[in-house]
């Protein structure tokens, strides 16, 4: 196949087809509020960390770190092009922080 006029993209997997699928399926998502999906991860030579899903998608790891404050737990968002590290001062801000970078992010 050398027709360059029919690219062919993945719908099943528009986040890791091309910049395109991945802005028009985030717009979607925008527009339909995206579930995520939260699991603990078990792992014991880590601190506590939720690993946070769209769908089959693992779009973010959420870290709670040793000392309380505005730097408690790290946000790491997964994006094309390479990670984001955030911080949060709660489980509950980081995951808006992880949800929002997610849904805007490109
Ligand atoms: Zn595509």
């Amino acid at each position: 196949m050398t027709n360059a006029t029919t690219p062919r993209h993945d719908t099943k997997n528009p986040l890791t087809c091309c910049p395109r699928c991945y802005k028009a399926e985030l717009l979607g998502r925008a527009m339909r509020s995206p579930i995520f999906r939260y699991d603990k991860v078990d792992a014991d030579e880590r601190p506590l960390s939720y690993a946070v899903y769209h769908g089959a998608q693992h779009v973010a790891t959420l870290s709670r770190r040793g000392a309380s404050g505005p730097t408690a737990y790290e946000v790491r968002v997964v994006a094309p092009g390479g990670e984001q590290e955030l911080v949060a001062g709660s489980l509950r801000d980081a995951r808006a922080l992880a949800e929002e970078t997610y849904t805007v992010e490109l």
